[in-house]
């Protein structure tokens, strides 16, 4: 039996700038019709954009059984970001079966969700679909109109600059709500790893209450994805890992490889 991973071709079918910084990609055609939705509300897929190889990493927005969509921060430079701030509808992309991360304990009575633009596709399709009180601090460089459903209690953030972000410094002032709940996080890595000390060390949260990942880098001339986060994310699962301690061992590798 083969071990590689499902990966299914898609075409561009629309393509809508939804902000500034934020565009709508909904993907097609018949090279999607094994694909399956994990219902896992921050489900992810690699996705591989035409003339390289190297596959990143976007939020599953929405699956309707035929129509995949992705909405993409077009930031300064990048593989993906300069591709699609192109007219690429009729393109051909690769994408991988989608994985997930939340796991909101079933007991918990609200939801805390913390994230930059590129973790803004997550937390509104989290938003929509779990159902216990939610607040949301969004560290976004402008409000796509009617992006989060209008039930969670949003608080903007304004970032301090293009590509970089205060989100750990805006959790350390968070007040937290009584009784148990669930915390999740993504966003430039750095500020996850602080973050994820500050969970451990000065709030003493159990890892099943809270999931931080780092969904990109914010330093210059380092190359991100250097490493592969597909043998980390099997080895850990072999090894009985939870899905934070993967994060935080691929936060570790990909520091390790700089
Ligand atoms: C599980 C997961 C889910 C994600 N979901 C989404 C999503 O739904 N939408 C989305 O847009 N992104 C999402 N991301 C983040 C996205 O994969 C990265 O931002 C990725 O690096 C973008 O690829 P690129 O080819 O545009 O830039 P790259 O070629 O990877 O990077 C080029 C340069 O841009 C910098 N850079 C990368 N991302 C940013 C950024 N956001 N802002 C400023 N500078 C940046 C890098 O540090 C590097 O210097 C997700 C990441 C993960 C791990």
């Amino acid at each position: 039996m083969s071990t590689r991973a499902q990966q299914y071709d898609a075409e561009v079918l629309r393509r809508e700038r939804l902000s500034d910084h934020l565009v709508r990609l909904v993907l097609g055609g018949p090279g999607l019709s094994g694909f399956a939705s994990t219902g896992i509300p921050d489900e992810w897929v690699g996705l591989v954009v035409p003339g390289q190889f190297q596959s990143r990493y976007y939020t599953v927005r929405s699956w309707t059984g035929s129509e995949l969509t992705l909405d993409v921060v077009v930031h300064d430079v990048g593989l993906v970001t300069e591709w699609a701030a192109r007219d690429v509808v009729g393109d051909t992309v690769t994408i991988s079966e989608p994985k997930g991360s939340f796991a909101m304990p079933e007991d918990a009575a609200w939801l805390m969700l913390v994230g930059d633009l590129t973790a803004l596709p997550a937390m509104a399709r989290i938003a929509e679909e779990v159902d216990v009180p939610t607040r949301i601090w969004a560290e976004v460089p402008e409000q796509p109109p009617a992006y989060v459903p209008e039930r969670a209690d949003v608080t903007w953030l304004t970032p301090p600059g293009a590509g970089r972000s205060l989100l750990a410094e805006a959790v350390e002032s968070i007040d937290w709500p009584d009784g148990s709940g669930y915390f999740w996080m993504a966003g430039e890595s750095a500020q996850m790893r602080a973050i994820r000390k500050h969970l451990m060390r000065e709030r003493r949260l159990p890892s099943t209450a809270y999931d931080v990942m780092g969904y990109w880098r914010g330093v210059a001339q380092r190359q991100p994805r250097a490493v592969d986060p597909g043998p980390i994310y099997r080895a850990g699962k072999a090894a009985g890992k939870s899905d934070e301690q993967i994060w935080a061992d691929y936060d570790n590798a990909r520091e390790a490889d700089v």
